[in-house]
Protein backbone atom coordinates (compact mmCIF):
# COMPACT_ATOMS: atom_id res chain seq x y z
CA UNK A 1 0.00 0.00 0.00
CA UNK A 2 1.47 3.27 -1.01
CA UNK A 3 2.48 5.70 2.30
CA UNK A 4 -0.05 8.76 2.57
CA UNK A 5 1.22 12.06 1.97
CA UNK A 6 2.00 13.89 5.39
CA UNK A 7 1.37 17.55 6.04
CA UNK A 8 1.58 19.63 9.45
CA UNK A 9 -1.05 20.97 11.07
CA UNK A 10 -1.96 23.46 13.96
CA UNK A 11 -4.53 22.23 16.69
CA UNK A 12 -5.79 24.90 18.94
CA UNK A 13 -6.61 23.90 22.67
CA UNK A 14 -7.10 25.47 26.26
CA UNK A 15 -5.87 23.91 29.20
CA UNK A 16 -7.80 24.03 32.23
CA UNK A 17 -5.69 24.29 35.04
CA UNK A 18 -9.09 23.69 37.68
CA UNK A 19 -6.85 24.01 40.88
CA UNK A 20 -6.87 27.66 39.86
CA UNK A 21 -10.48 28.04 39.05
CA UNK A 22 -12.30 30.06 41.18
CA UNK A 23 -16.26 29.20 40.43
CA UNK A 24 -16.49 32.94 38.98
CA UNK A 25 -18.12 31.68 35.69
CA UNK A 26 -16.91 34.96 33.85
CA UNK A 27 -15.94 32.64 31.00
CA UNK A 28 -19.31 31.50 30.53
CA UNK A 29 -21.03 34.47 30.60
CA UNK A 30 -18.45 35.90 27.92
CA UNK A 31 -18.37 33.17 25.31
CA UNK A 32 -22.33 33.31 25.69
CA UNK A 33 -22.05 36.69 24.59
CA UNK A 34 -19.72 36.17 21.86
CA UNK A 35 -21.88 34.00 20.30
CA UNK A 36 -25.01 36.01 20.62
CA UNK A 37 -26.56 37.20 17.29
CA UNK A 38 -25.76 40.57 16.79
CA UNK A 39 -22.31 39.79 18.91
CA UNK A 40 -22.41 41.03 22.51
CA UNK A 41 -26.12 41.37 22.36
CA UNK A 42 -27.24 39.02 25.63
CA UNK A 43 -25.67 37.18 27.94
CA UNK A 44 -26.97 33.62 28.85
CA UNK A 45 -24.25 31.14 30.39
CA UNK A 46 -26.87 28.32 29.30
CA UNK A 47 -25.91 28.99 25.97
CA UNK A 48 -22.26 29.45 26.75
CA UNK A 49 -19.66 26.36 25.13
CA UNK A 50 -17.90 26.10 28.49
CA UNK A 51 -19.32 25.27 31.49
CA UNK A 52 -18.01 25.43 34.79
CA UNK A 53 -19.20 22.68 36.96
CA UNK A 54 -19.17 24.24 40.95
CA UNK A 55 -19.49 22.82 43.89
CA UNK A 56 -18.53 25.47 46.91
CA UNK A 57 -18.82 22.80 49.57
CA UNK A 58 -16.56 20.41 48.44
CA UNK A 59 -14.03 22.94 47.02
CA UNK A 60 -14.77 21.84 43.39
CA UNK A 61 -14.55 24.31 40.47
CA UNK A 62 -14.11 22.48 36.75
CA UNK A 63 -14.75 24.37 33.88
CA UNK A 64 -15.34 22.00 30.75
CA UNK A 65 -15.37 23.10 26.96
CA UNK A 66 -17.91 21.40 25.12
CA UNK A 67 -16.99 19.19 22.36
CA UNK A 68 -18.72 16.69 19.79
CA UNK A 69 -22.17 16.46 19.74
CA UNK A 70 -22.69 12.13 20.15
CA UNK A 71 -26.00 10.49 19.84
CA UNK A 72 -25.58 7.54 21.84
CA UNK A 73 -25.23 7.56 25.29
CA UNK A 74 -22.52 5.96 27.07
CA UNK A 75 -23.59 2.24 28.89
CA UNK A 76 -20.31 2.51 31.63
CA UNK A 77 -19.68 5.51 33.54
CA UNK A 78 -16.37 6.79 35.69
CA UNK A 79 -16.58 8.42 38.66
CA UNK A 80 -13.27 10.01 39.52
CA UNK A 81 -11.31 11.12 42.95
CA UNK A 82 -8.26 13.33 42.06
CA UNK A 83 -6.80 14.83 45.32
CA UNK A 84 -9.29 13.77 47.36
CA UNK A 85 -12.19 15.65 45.68
CA UNK A 86 -15.10 13.39 44.65
CA UNK A 87 -16.10 14.07 40.73
CA UNK A 88 -19.52 12.80 39.89
CA UNK A 89 -20.20 10.97 36.95
CA UNK A 90 -20.14 12.76 33.23
CA UNK A 91 -18.01 15.58 34.97
CA UNK A 92 -14.90 15.50 32.72
CA UNK A 93 -16.98 14.64 29.27
CA UNK A 94 -17.25 17.46 26.78
CA UNK A 95 -20.03 15.57 24.71
CA UNK A 96 -23.29 16.78 24.08
CA UNK A 97 -25.24 13.86 24.51
CA UNK A 98 -28.97 12.85 25.03
CA UNK A 99 -28.58 12.00 28.88
CA UNK A 100 -27.91 15.41 29.67
CA UNK A 101 -29.15 19.08 29.11
CA UNK A 102 -25.43 20.21 29.08
CA UNK A 103 -24.33 21.61 25.73
CA UNK A 104 -27.21 22.26 24.54
CA UNK A 105 -28.91 25.40 22.67
CA UNK A 106 -31.58 26.12 25.44
CA UNK A 107 -34.52 27.05 23.19
CA UNK A 108 -34.02 24.29 20.08
CA UNK A 109 -32.58 21.87 22.18
CA UNK A 110 -29.65 21.45 19.21
CA UNK A 111 -26.10 20.82 20.47
CA UNK A 112 -23.57 23.71 21.07
CA UNK A 113 -19.69 23.12 19.98
CA UNK A 114 -16.22 25.44 21.22
CA UNK A 115 -15.22 26.87 18.26
CA UNK A 116 -12.29 28.45 19.51
CA UNK A 117 -14.35 31.72 18.73
CA UNK A 118 -13.61 31.54 15.01
CA UNK A 119 -14.84 34.62 13.73
CA UNK A 120 -14.07 37.59 11.12
CA UNK A 121 -11.69 39.26 12.10
CA UNK A 122 -9.98 36.99 14.47
CA UNK A 123 -9.27 37.39 17.70
CA UNK A 124 -5.98 37.16 19.19
CA UNK A 125 -7.40 34.58 21.75
CA UNK A 126 -10.27 33.00 23.26
CA UNK A 127 -12.61 34.94 24.86
CA UNK A 128 -12.89 32.61 27.76
CA UNK A 129 -8.66 32.80 28.44
CA UNK A 130 -9.14 36.07 28.14
CA UNK A 131 -11.62 36.94 30.30
CA UNK A 132 -10.19 34.14 32.88
CA UNK A 133 -8.21 36.68 35.89
CA UNK A 134 -6.98 34.18 37.28
CA UNK A 135 -5.49 32.39 34.34
CA UNK A 136 -7.17 29.07 35.07
CA UNK A 137 -7.71 28.52 30.93
CA UNK A 138 -4.74 29.19 28.98
CA UNK A 139 -5.05 29.06 24.83
CA UNK A 140 -2.46 26.79 23.61
CA UNK A 141 -1.42 25.99 19.58
CA UNK A 142 0.17 22.94 18.70
CA UNK A 143 2.00 21.69 15.35
CA UNK A 144 0.81 17.84 14.55
CA UNK A 145 1.49 15.69 11.88
CA UNK A 146 -1.38 14.27 9.74
CA UNK A 147 -2.72 12.41 6.72
CA UNK A 148 -3.15 14.76 3.47
CA UNK A 149 -6.69 13.66 3.35
CA UNK A 150 -7.59 13.58 7.07
CA UNK A 151 -9.12 17.55 6.68
CA UNK A 152 -11.35 16.86 3.52
CA UNK A 153 -14.87 16.40 4.91
CA UNK A 154 -16.62 13.79 3.01
CA UNK A 155 -20.11 14.49 2.20
CA UNK A 156 -21.67 10.51 3.62
CA UNK A 157 -20.12 11.79 6.89
CA UNK A 158 -21.96 15.27 6.59
CA UNK A 159 -24.92 13.50 5.96
CA UNK A 160 -24.87 11.00 8.48
CA UNK A 161 -24.32 13.87 10.79
CA UNK A 162 -27.29 15.79 9.54
CA UNK A 163 -29.56 12.84 10.10
CA UNK A 164 -28.61 12.09 13.60
CA UNK A 165 -29.97 15.90 14.08
CA UNK A 166 -32.58 15.06 12.11
CA UNK A 167 -33.64 12.03 14.41
CA UNK A 168 -32.81 13.92 17.86
CA UNK A 169 -34.76 17.00 17.19
CA UNK A 170 -36.78 16.58 13.97
CA UNK A 171 -36.29 18.64 10.90
CA UNK A 172 -38.25 22.04 11.82
CA UNK A 173 -35.50 22.29 14.25
CA UNK A 174 -32.83 21.59 12.32
CA UNK A 175 -34.13 24.22 9.50
CA UNK A 176 -35.15 26.85 12.10
CA UNK A 177 -31.54 26.36 13.49
CA UNK A 178 -29.81 26.60 10.49
CA UNK A 179 -31.91 29.83 9.08
CA UNK A 180 -30.62 31.12 12.24
CA UNK A 181 -27.02 30.57 11.96
CA UNK A 182 -26.86 31.86 8.63
CA UNK A 183 -28.17 34.86 9.49
CA UNK A 184 -25.24 35.07 12.07
CA UNK A 185 -22.43 37.60 10.97
S1 LIG B 1 -13.30 32.57 34.26
FE1 LIG B 1 -11.63 31.25 35.02
S2 LIG B 1 -11.86 31.32 37.24
FE2 LIG B 1 -13.78 32.07 36.39
S3 LIG B 1 -15.07 30.21 36.28
FE3 LIG B 1 -14.08 30.45 34.27
S4 LIG B 1 -12.25 29.18 34.41
FE4 LIG B 1 -12.95 29.50 36.50
S1 LIG C 1 -12.92 29.16 23.18
FE1 LIG C 1 -14.57 30.59 22.64
S2 LIG C 1 -16.21 29.22 21.96
FE2 LIG C 1 -14.78 27.95 23.11
S3 LIG C 1 -15.56 27.95 25.20
FE3 LIG C 1 -14.03 29.60 25.06
S4 LIG C 1 -15.25 31.45 24.61
FE4 LIG C 1 -16.53 29.67 24.15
Amino acid sequence: MPEKTKKTKIIKRIHVDADKCNGCRACEMICSAFHASPKYSTNNPARARIRVITDPLRDIYLPVYAGEYTPAECMGRNTYTLEGKFYDECAFCRAACPSRADFKEPDSGLPLKCDMCESVPEVDEPLCVKWCLVDALTYEEVEVEVDEDEEEPRPEEVELGLESLVDRFGMDKVLETVARLAKKD
